[in-house]
């Protein structure tokens, strides 16, 4: 798609005039679907003829007719286009999101049919991994749905035992991730940050001894006495604000889906200042999201 077709910005009157029924949704999402160029899903041919549908394509040579909707996170929605786009928009751009039982009272749908388009969009929420967090990384561990103390063993019952890192600022805080894990061990501990820190980064963290072995990947890791989080300010009050997330919008929030949770909430975290782009970067990675390639856009 060029560059100016592309919708910015957080404004609900233009995102109104611009997206004003199902055929300005299907445009928009055809054109992301073939900005790099049309290529048949079936015989890999390059031309194409209009499909059944004005925004379908069509096959010159085995006649696949392709709508833009199908093979991406749309195909089979149990409502329109539209208020799909309606949804993503609000998710994207609202500081909190919304909940399932927010959009099902909005857009006047069942609260099941709001949590199931919730759960794709969180799926392409989560990180590209291309952008591991660099300079200096405070990483720690907590737990959601249990006492706040007696975190001493880290053992955790049944309770959700979270890592997460955050880039430290001059001025304040980067880019941050977090990944739900079973025990803060060194294996898992080491998993998260070869996904999500570069190994040139100053990585920071208290000195649970799950880190000592991983000083010989990460050369510059340094372990430093917690001091009741006194060492760790930034990523404490992450911390507040991830669980006053949780609390005030999501109420419960089952193992299973807690990941996807974390997922949502940093990747408009870690666009804060790019709000211009975020819908159009979430409705990409959702066109783009069964490829499994270039699902992500650098901002
Ligand atoms: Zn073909």
């Amino acid at each position: 798609m060029a560059e100016k077709n592309i919708f910015t910005g957080v404004n609900s009157i233009k995102f109104n005039q611009r997206f004003k029924d199902d055929t300005d949704c299907l445009i928009y999402l055809s054109d992301l679907k073939w900005q790099d160029g049309y290529k048949c899903k079936r015989c890999g041919n390059d031309k194409f003829s209009m499909g059944r549908k004005p925004q379908n394509r069509r096959c010159t040579k085995c006649n696949y007719d392709e709508s833009p909707t199908v093979g991406t996170l749309f195909e089979k929605l149990k409502f329109s286009v539209l208020i799909a786009f309606h949804i993503v928009f609000k998710i994207s751009t609202k500081k909190k999101g919304m909940s399932s039982l927010e959009l099902s009272n909005e857009f006047e749908l069942r609260q099941k049919t709001c949590w199931s388009f919730k759960l794709k969009i969180q799926q392409a929420m989560s990180s590209s991994l291309n952008y591991p967090l660099n300079g200096t990384v405070h990483v720690d561990e907590f737990v959601i749905g249990g006492p706040e103390t007696g975190k001493k063993g880290r053992s955790k019952g049944d309770k959700k035992l979270i890592v997460l890192a955050i880039e430290i600022l001059g001025d304040g805080v980067g880019r941050a991730y977090a990944e739900m894990i079973e025990h803060a061990s060194s294996k898992e501990l080491g998993a998260f940050l070869r996904k999500h820190v570069s190994k040139e980064a100053t990585i920071i963290t208290d000195e649970w001894r799950g880190y000592s072995p991983l000083r010989k990947e990460f050369i510059n890791l340094k372990q430093v006495p917690s001091k009741s989080g006194q060492n760790f300010k930034e990523l404490h009050i992450h911390i507040m604000n991830i669980k006053g997330w949780l609390r005030g919008i999501h109420h419960h929030c089952s193992k299973e889906r807690m990941q996807n949770y974390l997922n949502e909430y940093h990747f408009r975290y870690n666009r804060r200042s790019n709000m211009d782009t975020i819908f159009n970067v979430l409705l990409k990675r959702m066109v783009n999201y069964d490829k499994n390639t270039d699902i992500t856009v650098a901002t």
